[in-house]
């Protein structure tokens, strides 16, 4: 794909000073920020005026841009290095909206996963992900399911908060390391000074020292725990389906938790085959309803249905029946239910029977 021009993205001058660049990006930015407009597009487009501001904004960056244009930028910066430096809080901060605006809410965003910047930056311990399969029906993906799930993860200490302290007491500041966590060495040798960061060994990075450890998790702020969970999982989900469940993973002390992440997988019906919305099913039906046409009552997922079997029908013939399929995820619509026929032949026939089949091959026989 061509990338377009960073000046063109934001529509703004070749001159235009770094104020009015911020202005035109946070508008533009407030204009399609995914979570006020959920559809694929507006998330590139935001994805683009973000690049280009993030590009703009920043002297360097925009010095590399005016003299070798894309090539100077994509050469020198991975996708994600482009981002780094930049402050999408100081943009949206008093916006007086509940965005997820933050850096790390709109770097995870774009590469779907965490910056490694931010991470070193703030050093907040993230919980861990989960993951959670789980097999439901095919009818229970028709209507919507709303069940509790068993989930075992790491949570916050009840009892001491997760400062994993006795109640009562409190971390005290580390005193080799000044509640860093690290500690600088540096060391002069033959080509210049070196300094090396280490965490503290007193207090193993955590920057306190915990005198009385909290009897429930022995200090370590977090405790095993197994959890029911709600889950809600919409009408009309496909096979493989994942559902997030933000900051339902693993929790950690005085970190961000993880999040949970459930994968729905649809057992095998014994009736209907699915294909995306539609429904494949087979009825038997006798020798002369399908010379003679019929009408029968079937059940379908969205209850008993009359249908007709049209005269003359063959084996594998198909008819659909509009709307009684799978319903539409998220829209109040349905797929289609195709009926395909199949026609059964007698096995063991009484004296009757057989006499009346002789006797309609000898007439068609005629014919
Ligand atoms: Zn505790
Ligand atoms: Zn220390």
């Amino acid at each position: 794909m061509v990338k377009r021009d960073y000046y063109e993205i934001l529509g703004v001058q070749k001159n235009a000073s770094k104020e009015d660049i911020k202005k035109v990006y946070r508008k533009l930015a407030l204009k399609y920020h995914p979570d006020k407009n959920p559809d694929k597009k507006a998330e590139e487009r935001f994805k683009e005026i973000s690049e280009a501001y993030a590009v703009l904004y920043d002297d360097e960056k925009r010095k590399m841009y005016d003299r070798y244009g894309h090539a100077g930028i994509d050469q020198r910066y991975s996708s994600e290095d482009i981002f780094r430096g930049v402050d999408f809080g100081d943009i949206f901060r008093g916006m007086g909206s509940n965005f997820g605006f933050g850096f790390d809410d709109i770097f995870e965003r774009f590469f779907g996963h965490q910056s490694r910047y931010t991470r070193g930056r703030s050093q907040t311990p993230l919980g861990r992900d989960l993951r959670y399969d789980m097999q439901i029906s095919l009818e229970d993906a028709f209507k919507g399911l709303t069940t509790e799930i068993t989930v075992p993860r790491t949570e916050v200490c009840d009892t001491c908060k997760g400062n994993g302290a006795k109640p009562g007491t409190t971390p005290q500041q580390c005193t080799q390391c000044h509640g860093n966590g690290q500690l600088r060495v540096s060391r002069q040798t033959a080509f210049g000074m070196f300094t090396q960061v280490t965490a503290c060994p007193k207090c193993q990075g955590q920057g306190t020292i915990i005198a009385e450890k909290c009897p429930s998790c022995h200090g370590h702020g977090i405790v095993e725990k197994t959890r029911q969970i709600e889950i809600t999982i919409p009408k009309g989900i496909e096979d493989s389906s994942q559902l997030r469940l933000t900051g339902q993973g693993e929790q950690v002390a005085r970190g961000r938790n993880g999040d949970l992440y459930i994968v729905v997988h649809l057992r095998e019906h014994p009736q209907y085959k699915r294909q995306g919305t539609d429904l494949y099913q087979t009825i038997t039906v006798t020798f002369p309803q399908a010379v003679l046409g019929a009408k029968i009552q079937i059940p379908t997922l969205h209850g008993p249905e009359k249908i007709r079997i049209p005269e003359g029908t063959e084996s594998g013939d198909l008819i659909r029946i509009k709307n009684k399929g799978m319903p539409h995820l998220r829209r109040n619509s349905y797929g289609d239910l195709y009926i395909q026929f199949h026609i059964s032949t007698p096995k063991h026939i009484s004296h009757t029977t057989r006499k009346i089949i002789e006797d309609l091959d000898h007439e068609l026989q005629k014919s």
